[in-house]
């Protein structure tokens, strides 16, 4: 793909990012330069002074071995007489000791690795003709002001080092082979978020408070002398008693050392990323204000589709803690969270939240790049690890997480109504299948295995992170769903799916016999939810008994949670659901909100009812998973869907489900054959309904079902 050569520095700079140089001079008229490159790290160019694109992180986080993406950027308006081409390379998703928490053999060999970088410039001229600038023996080196980067433990930056000696590079044979042009979305600095107040906590600390979490990184402005120093420590809450805290960070260090070179100076890392609506700083030249401190929200590109409002102020702000919650973990790869010693792609949370993610932002080539790593990555057997890129080899597949490789690109050709990645994952879908057919010790059954069975379901016995629900009853409600689910794909597909519609039945049969009582909520919402329980009404009502037993409370974990309302609205408990989703008290998705929160918590009780934290070894205050309710709230409250045979939204179905909690409630989705706009409210004891909708729409309003072409119409729940 590049002709150029791959370079690295000529001795181990250790923790020192280096940055390559290459000056050369242009004579002849330019029309037009091209820059293409990628590195084994993390990458920013800059040609003469000039960022080269915007791509911040580049080259994003692939199963770099096998994949590694190629940026293109057109550097027209950059390339002049005397040119310099500078890059700086650090560590990145490649050469940090990842997974933090673990020590394993991959790890300390990942923390091992040399990064590298190759570069092609290539410059066309008016008179026709064209030259290259590519990176070779001639290129040099020099220790950048970037002392150590990494992913986990932040940036050490010395704005007043300066070194001048260029040193000669090496070239290397690096992984041509898996060299692929950009596939995923860029990563982007999209937003900015100013700081709200500086606080001195109790224990004396000077705290910036940006009043939202987010996933970037902080800049600040400051006067100072050189070699003043810096010293900014990240994190998500303060303690009950308005303390800063992050020890739930672990083992990720998460600071910033900045020393200061002398006069005004405006800085933030480049080569990491941070979470946090809180700055400690541990050290800051001055007395800090407020207008001294930005937060850079850092995400990838995905561009907004969805968006949902209404009468209910704490509903208002869990809907803006989803959309938050996945921009801080839609960087570059989907994240259980972006704060702690994890940050990986764990496929069950991509699973759970996959629908929510797509209808919120378009997350198509987001998705196509991931799973284009999930089929990389999938083992020879066809299991699939739990984290994509697969930095935990040596974890056994589990239930609902490795049935990503299966539920993950059907929800994305749903949504879009795009068949290419059904065409391109069908053999990896295909292989997950076959992967269980092979590792059960029952047939037609998923039975053994390691399993993180409900996860952080409230159901779990003392000290188990893992909901009651048995480990083969979700294991082999999830080998039905996604044999199911590679039948419709086949047959989307035109292919012959005869043998798997047997083993679907056979799964099911099984099921029912092996399985004939279901014992918790979330084995009642499989049963359901996957259509393998005998009798539909009757478990939907069994589960609403439940619920009510319960206390009317939640005890779903990751599996659970993500379907519970539904199977609850689809057999006639609506008022349950919205009671479900409207509930304050803690188990519930408001009690966190009535806790301040501004992003999804991993637990329930991620701050308890006493306001002390749930134990810092398992506690992120940004963790998608259980904003998956918000597909519920666009499908049911809104009522916007569409038939599985409509995908895209070819063809919507609108049929709202008002509460007279909520008052009012909006919500607008852009599909990709036009927008549709939802509004019901309730106006004394009628309810209003206006359906703005540039697509053909089955509406459903009470008695009424009819079809309508687009269009905007009104109705009344009484006519
Ligand atoms: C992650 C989860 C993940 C889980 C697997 C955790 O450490 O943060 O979100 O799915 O491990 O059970």
């Amino acid at each position: 793909m590049l002709n150029a050569k791959w370079i690295r520095t000529s001795e181990d700079t250790k923790d020192i990012c280096p940055v390559y140089e290459k000056k050369w001079t242009e004579t002849k008229k330019i029309r037009a330069a091209e820059l293409k490159m990628t590195a084994l790290g993390v990458y920013e160019a800059e040609l003469n002074g000039k960022r080269a694109g915007e791509f911040v992180l580049a080259p994003g986080w692939t199963s770099y071995e096998k994949r590694l993406q190629v940026q293109t950027y057109d550097v027209s308006s950059l390339v002049s007489e005397r040119n310099v081409l500078r890059v700086t390379v650090g560590k990145g998703w490649y050469a940090s000791p990842m997974p933090g928490w673990l020590e394993t053999e991959d790890k300390r060999k990942r923390a091992k690795r040399k990064p590298g970088l190759i570069a092609e410039l290539r410059i066309a001229y008016s008179d026709g003709t064209e030259s290259y600038v590519m990176t070779d023996e001639d290129w040099t080196w020099k220790e950048s002001q970037i002392r150590f980067s990494e992913i986990y433990d932040g940036e050490i930056f010395d704005a007043s080092f300066e070194d001048k000696e260029a040193k000669p590079v090496v070239c290397f044979e690096g992984p041509d082979e898996a060299l692929i042009p950009q596939e995923g979305e860029e990563i982007l600095e999209k937003e900015e978020v100013f700081a709200k107040e500086i606080l001195i906590t109790p224990e004396g600390d000077t705290v910036v408070d940006f009043g939202q979490e987010i996933t970037g990184y902080a800049e600040f402005s400051v006067q100072a002398a050189a070699g003043e120093r810096i010293h900014i420590l990240h994190g998500e809450m303060l303690d009950k008693n308005g303390n800063f805290y992050n020890a739930n960070y672990r083992s990720a260090k998460a600071e910033i050392q900045y020393i200061c070179r002398e006069g005004y100076q405006t800085w933030h890392p480049h080569l990491t990323f941070f979470a946090f609506r809180y700055i400690k700083l541990a050290a800051f030249p001055g007395d800090p204000k407020p207008e001294q401190f930005k937060g850079i929200v850092v995400c990838s590109d995905i561009s907004q589709t969805g968006s949902i409002r209404c009468g209910h102020q704490g509903l208002n702000q869990l809907i803006s803690n989803v959309f938050w919650g996945q921009k801080g973990n839609f960087l570059d790869v989907p994240t259980d969270c972006p704060q702690r010693d994890e940050r990986l792609g764990w496929t069950g949370d991509a699973e759970v939240f996959v629908k929510a993610a797509s209808l919120n932002f378009d997350v198509e080539r987001f998705f196509v790049k991931w799973l284009h790593d999930l089929m990389a990555d999938q083992r020879a057997d066809g299991g699939v690890g739990s984290v994509i890129p697969d930095y935990l080899p040596d974890d056994e597949p589990s239930a609902a997480w490795g049935d990503a490789a299966v539920i993950c690109p059907w929800q994305i050709y749903q949504t879009y109504g795009n068949e290419d990645i059904l065409r391109e994952q069908f053999p990896s879908m295909k292989k997950w299948v076959d992967y269980i057919s092979g590792a059960t010790s029952e047939r037609y059954l998923w039975t053994g295995g390691t399993h993180f069975g409900d996860w952080l379901g409230l159901d779990a016995p003392q000290g188990s992170y893992k909901g009651s629900s048995r480990e083969d009853f979700i294991a082999s409600a999830f080998y039905a769903r996604s044999t199911e689910l590679l039948v419709k794909a086949g047959e989307v597909l035109g292919k012959d799916m005869t043998e798997y519609r047997d083993l679907y039945e056979k799964i099911r049969n099984a099921f029912q016999k092996k399985f004939p009582v279901y014992k918790t909520q979330t084995e009642h919402v499989l049963a359901l939810k996957f259509g393998l329980c005998q009798s539909l009404q009757e478990t939907a009502d069994a589960l609403a008994a439940m619920i009510r037993k319960d206390g009317w409370q939640i005890k779903t974990g990751f599996v659970g949670t993500p379907y519970i309302l539904h199977v609850l609205s689809d057999f006639g408990y609506e008022e349950l659901a919205y009671t479900l989703l409207l509930r304050e008290k803690y188990p519930s998705w408001l009690f966190s909100v009535s806790k301040g929160a501004t992003t999804i918590w991993e637990h329930w009780d991620g701050v308890m009812e006493n306001g002390d934290f749930w134990s810092e070894d398992m506690n992120s205050f940004n963790h998608y998973s259980y904003g998956s309710v918000i597909d519920w709230i666009y499908e049911k409250c809104a009522g916007i869907r569409h038939e599985e045979d409509h995908p895209g939204f070819k063809e919507a179905v609108i049929a709202p489900c008002p509460d007279k909690r909520l008052g009012w409630l909006e919500a607008e989705l852009k599909t990709r054959n036009g927008k549709i706009r939802s509004k019901w409210s309730y106006q004394g004891n009628r309810i209003r309904f206006e359906i703005d909708t540039q697509v053909p729409s089955r509406i459903r309003i009470g008695k009424k079902d009819k079809i309508v072409l687009p269009g905007k119409y009104i109705f009344w729940d009484k006519e």
